[in-house]
């Protein structure tokens, strides 16, 4: 029997970089500076050098903690109402909840799987009847493929909404050659290990082109600070990228676009083999995922997994409930909006291994089990 094919190695960057990595901590453990240290601010800079533009890039504890801080410094509070998508993973709403507003669960579009356009005008009418103070969107990019980002734009100026991009699985993706980051006038990522540019432990940022906007995101995450450190002018929270993650992530960036090419070659691969047999994942005109996820889908889809597994081949269900249908958040849910699209997705999707280090023939594995798996 042939090495079981993992979903995702989280180790196998360190062959080519892990001594340089662990430079950067040992000298973060000689500065002995573990919060606030010279790295955080360096990979700061270099984040808003790679995304480009004009972005200011504030970095935090964790992603859910970027959105929660980019939502307050748009004023999100008690008694309002954002649109989210209801497939994705649960913080998106849980960030919406803990600013004490309410996720109005919009569903997705079946080519990108990213927030539709025209379901969030029907929701956004069917909240605005149900008496419900819409005051913005968060899209989500899912699996790494940038949502219809301008189109959503549009629309949230139109309706008088802010929009939020959730680029939690989508950091390095692209769409009309503008790096993800400074799509959106707000984008919130997380630097979580199974994120295309992944930590050794938690990390979040907020990426803005409104330079203001990131200077509330910076005072809220630090306990609510004005000019000095002891004197608060809101009320903020305590949520850091703490220096060893930073000197982490200062030399994972670097390899970032060697990794993303990989991942594209990977998804490549896959939607040559694949095509025709399962439904492969798009890319919109213009756009380059992150592939976080390469995620088919397909009717048979339990018994594709479990075949799968009986050959040595990991797959997830990422996600195995949408969030209308979780116990905790199925309240928010508004019986005039159609999330069908949504529910159709959750019953058909299956997360293929994906990393920027599976070698082809490992590829082929994947694809000729899936294709007997499917007889
Ligand atoms: C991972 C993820 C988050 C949260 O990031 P954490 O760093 O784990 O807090 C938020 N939104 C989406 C879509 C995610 O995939």
């Amino acid at each position: 029997m042939s090495e079981r094919i993992a979903l995702a190695d989280l180790r196998a960057h360190r062959a080519t970089i892990g001594a340089d990595i662990d430079r950067r901590m040992a000298e973060v453990v000689a500065h002995g500076r573990w919060i606030n240290g010279p790295e955080v601010a360096e990979f700061e800079r270099a984040a808003e050098h790679y995304v480009g533009g004009d972005v200011a890039a504030v970095a935090c504890g964790n992603g859910t903690d970027a959105l929660v801080l980019a939502f307050q410094a748009l004023g999100l509070t008690s008694g309002q109402a954002v649109l989210c998508p209801s497939f994705t993973f649960v913080a998106t709403a849980e960030a919406v909840v803990a600013c004490g507003a309410v996720p109005v669960f919009v569903d997705v579009g079946l080519d990108d799987f990213n927030l539709c356009p025209d379901s969030v005008r029907t929701a956004y009418k069917a909240a605005t009847e149900e008496q419900l103070d819409v005051v913005g969107m968060c899209a989500v990019d899912l699996f790494g493929a940038p949502a219809k980002l301008d189109q959503l734009g549009e629309l949230a100026e139109e309706l008088g909404c802010w929009l939020v991009s959730d680029a939690a699985q989508s950091f390095g993706a692209e769409a009309g050659g503008h790096r993800v980051g400074r799509l959106a006038a707000v984008t919130t990522t997380s630097f979580f290990p199974a994120k295309p540019l992944g930590c050794y432990g938690d990390g979040g940022m907020v990426l803005s082109l409104d330079h203001d906007l990131a200077s509330v995101v910076r005072s809220l995450g630090s306990h609510g600070k004005g000019g000095h450190k002891y004197e608060n002018v809101r009320i903020g929270q305590n949520s850091r990228l703490d220096s060893l993650q930073a000197a982490v992530l200062l030399v994972k960036l670097d390899l970032l676009d060697w990794e993303l090419a990989q991942r594209r070659r990977v998804a490549d691969r896959y939607s040559q083999g694949l095509a025709g047999a399962v439904g492969t994942p798009e890319v919109l005109a213009g756009n380059r995922s992150a592939w976080a996820q390469y995620t088919i889908t397909t009717d048979g889809r339990d018994r594709l997994q479990q075949h799968l597994n009986d050959q040595g081949i990991d797959t997830a269900i990422y996600y195995p409930r949408p969030l209308h249908r979780q116990p905790a958040y199925t309240h928010f849910e508004l019986s005039s909006v159609d999330l069908s699209r949504t529910d159709h997705l959750t019953n058909r999707v299956l997360s293929l291994p994906m990393h920027p280090y599976l070698a082809d023939d490992q590829i082929d594995r994947v694809i000729e089990a899936v294709q007997t798996g499917l007889d």
